[in-house]
């Protein structure tokens, strides 16, 4: 299977817009050059290059831009199970000593399975979202403090320096603030593969559209005066999450044409043909707006 994956990555007909992720083509090519590549090829080749696998990696940037997605894609074409996702917050349980323990758990799985069967284990993906709140420049007193940040940290530190040998783990961090993680995790054999995911650019944002109108289209209930390109131009400096709920508000739009808020009656006929058209993700644009950014809206 992983070697299916691997020619799927390799055909020329390969998009990563096909996975349901729009505008980050140039940051997926990286991600499989510098953390997937060496998982997919042979064994025996890897074993000449006498290089470990990359264990960690860093996704930055601001909400809402496909770093989960991105991050769950890698583990469905690398094979993996099921990943664990944490959220930094979660992590720092007020009783002391449990959030090490947390650490400790999440890795647990991944070093018994190495124990037992070796580089035939599967590979664990760890994803730990909001990293900053636990991974603060040690001694900043991250984790309201209490110091419980700084123990975070060094737990692990000592996870990824303890797990040297194994080779069935990858820890995705992420974060909005790379500057807030402490740099003691970002150096080689740690989070070593550090990308940025910013937001979309124009060409970006025609792709995650037509990721997200994909389904009405196909199922016939987009009107065809729907301008893409238009609309594209529009939503300078919106996330691919806002640039969903763009699609969701539009959505509504279309509904309130066909039914008046109060009076069900007819509704039904009404209904059956609806469509949404260009006017409604215009109307969706008054109350969308992009969160960040929008100071920089000359730029691009
Ligand atoms: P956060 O930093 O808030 O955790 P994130 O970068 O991890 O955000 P995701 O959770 O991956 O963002 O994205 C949220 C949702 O927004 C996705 O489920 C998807 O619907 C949409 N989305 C975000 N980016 C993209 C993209 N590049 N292509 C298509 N859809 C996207």
């Amino acid at each position: 299977a992983k070697r299916a994956a691997a020619n799927a990555i390799i055909s020329p007909d390969f998009k990563f817009g096909d996975m349901g992720i729009g505008g980050l083509d140039a940051e997926f090519s990286t991600i499989f050059r510098r953390a997937f590549a060496s998982r997919i090829f042979p064994p025996d080749l890897i074993e000449k290059l006498g290089l470990p696998h990359v264990k960690g990696m860093l996704l930055y940037g601001p909400p809402g831009t496909g770093k989960t997605l991105i991050a769950r894609q890698i583990g469905k074409m690398l094979n993996a199970r099921e990943p664990k996702v944490i959220n930094g917050p979660e992590v720092l349980n007020k009783y002391v000593g449990q959030s090490e323990e947390n650490i400790r758990k999440l890795f647990a799985d991944a070093e018994k399975e190495y124990k037992e069967k070796g580089d035939e284990s599967g590979l664990h993906i760890i994803i730990f979202d909001e990293l900053d709140a636990v991974c603060k420049q040690r001694g900043s007193g991250a984790g309201g403090g209490t110091g419980v940040g700084d123990s975070v940290v060094n737990q692990l530190l000592s996870k990824l320096d303890g797990v040297e040998q194994l080779n069935n783990i990858l820890l995705i961090g992420m974060t909005n603030r790379k500057d807030m993680i402490d740099d003691a995790l970002l150096r080689p054999g740690r989070l070593e593969v550090h990308l940025e995911i910013s937001l979309p650019d124009e060409q970006g944002r025609v792709d995650i559209l037509n990721i997200h109108t994909a389904k009405m289209k196909k199922n016939n209930v987009m009107d065809a005066d729907v301008d893409i390109a238009e609309l594209a131009a529009l939503t300078k400096n919106f996330s691919g999450a806002e640039i969903s709920g763009l699609v969701k508000s539009a959505t509504s739009f279309a509904f309130t044409r066909h039914i008046k808020v109060g009076t069900m009656a007819g509704v039904a006929e009404d209904v059956a043909g609806m469509k949404v058209n260009h006017q409604d993700f215009l109307n969706a644009l008054g109350e969308v707006r992009p969160a960040f950014g929008a100071d920089e809206s000359d730029l691009e």
